[in-house]
């Protein structure tokens, strides 16, 4: 029996059957953030198909979604309109020998919806769009620090992954940390770049991995705007997470403070491949005059797909919506929690949230109710915020809440 066949034969699922075979062609099985060893006890790692706000995994049971493809899914798993607009434009063509009417279509949307934005340009995932706007920063800068705030994640390139592994003190060598929504920590940070700062790099809110979600104050947006206009520095906004689900204009918009440029991607194109840089007149020479390009960067099934996207948020508030989704699961689990006398703390904005319990510092509890909702159907997550789509209404939260309830019944049972 060949390698492949002997593995094959003991497993008892499609799913324990696929990553028996990534164990031997793919590194560790799967790579990053998707990794098994990362998951909770019984989740799966393969997936067959979506639709809505439900996903079905390669074993065919069916889960209420709460982590959107890990946020790209915004309207619903293969929105009608979204996917008619990619279809349109795949029978014209994708990647054909440079952009499509599309892009520019598509550039003039980002430009009417970010008031922040004087034009756009596009790239495949979201650490294209953060490297990219640090490299015009300092392009349009001339200089070499950047400030970003300790543990956020702005993608997996050696300047910024978080782990350590093949990258050099080089890659990182003009990054200057701050405590995100630390004023002093901010000034402290900016004053060591002096005038060699050539941008301050932030997300909209603090959504590091396995602590409480923390909005940005008021006081430490117009402070990162404040230190970049005192020394002519960037205010870079990484929307990556953060588009479209809490202000179609920018998240920072309700604070009154705007970036010069920001990076978007995940829920641009529900989706489909997609990231963007905006930026203001300030940055527009220098965008012109960095060299960054991908093979892929003009597929205009995306762009159509973002299109649509775009239209859609716009016009159904699906901000509003997620909003109110998000708090009605919020609310149901705080109730289930008390009900069983588990202590739980929620943070973060609605539309992206997260649920951490008290005590549980090597998330167990986390984990038992992720697994045992698992099994009823819900598809959370113990540590990372989860997402809300459009697609999610008040009968699928009051289902997951269902699933939820086991869950907290697991963790009681716990110690
Ligand atoms: C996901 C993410 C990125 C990286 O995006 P990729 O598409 O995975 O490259 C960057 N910044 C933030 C805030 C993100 O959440």
């Amino acid at each position: 029996m060949s390698r492949a066949a002997a593995v094959l034969s003991e497993a008892q699922t499609a799913d324990a059957a696929l990553r028996a075979r990534a164990a031997l062609v793919v590194p560790g099985g799967m790579w990053g953030h998707l990794n098994a060893a990362r998951l909770p006890e019984g989740y799966p790692q393969f997936f067959a198909s979506a639709e809505g706000c439900r996903v079905r995994d390669v074993d065919g049971r069916e889960y209420i979604d709460f982590m959107c493809s890990w946020g790209p899914v915004l309207l619903g798993h293969r929105h009608p309109e979204v996917e008619a607009a990619a279809q349109a434009q795949a029978a014209l063509g994708d990647c054909l020998n440079g952009p499509g009417e599309v892009m520019v279509d598509l550039a003039e949307d980002f430009v009417a919806m970010a008031p922040h934005a004087d034009w756009a340009m596009f790239q495949k995932n979201g650490g294209d769009a953060t490297t990219a706007c640090v490299t015009i920063a300092r392009a349009g800068t001339g200089r070499r620090k950047v400030l970003v705030a300790r543990g956020a994640y702005h993608g997996a390139l050696p300047w910024c992954s978080p782990s350590v592994a093949g990258v050099t003190s080089e890659d990182r060598a003009h990054l200057v940390h701050f405590e995100y929504n630390d004023v002093a920590s901010l000034r402290a940070a900016a004053a060591e770049a002096g005038n060699d700062l050539a941008a301050i790099l932030v997300t909209g809110f603090r959504h590091d991995m396995g602590r409480d979600l923390e909005l940005p104050t008021a006081e430490f947006a117009k402070s990162a705007r404040a230190a970049c206009d005192a020394a002519g520095a960037a205010l870079i906004l990484d929307e990556v997470r953060t588009g479209l689900r809490l202000d179609l204009r920018g998240s920072w918009e309700a604070l009154g403070v705007r970036p010069d440029l920001a990076a978007w991607s995940k829920a641009i194109a529900n989706g489909y491949a997609l990231a963007a840089v905006t930026g203001n007149d300030r940055f527009r020479d220098a965008a012109t005059k960095v060299f960054v390009t991908g093979s892929f960067w003009c597929g205009a099934v995306a762009m159509a797909a973002a299109r649509a996207t775009l239209r859609i948020a716009r016009e159904t508030d699906v901000p509003g919506h997620i909003h109110a989704m998000g708090l009605r699961l919020r609310e149901g689990l705080a109730s289930l929690a008390s009900q069983h006398g588990i202590a739980i703390r929620q943070s973060g904005p609605p539309q992206m949230p997260l649920m951490l319990f008290d005590a549980d510092p090597e998330v167990r509890k986390g984990r038992a109710f992720c697994s045992t909702a698992l099994r009823h159907g819900a598809f959370f997550h113990p540590q990372h915020n989860m997402f809300l789509s459009a697609a999610h209404q008040a009968a699928d939260i009051d289902q997951a809440l269902e699933a939820a309830a086991h869950g907290f019944r697991a963790v009681r049972e716990l110690r």
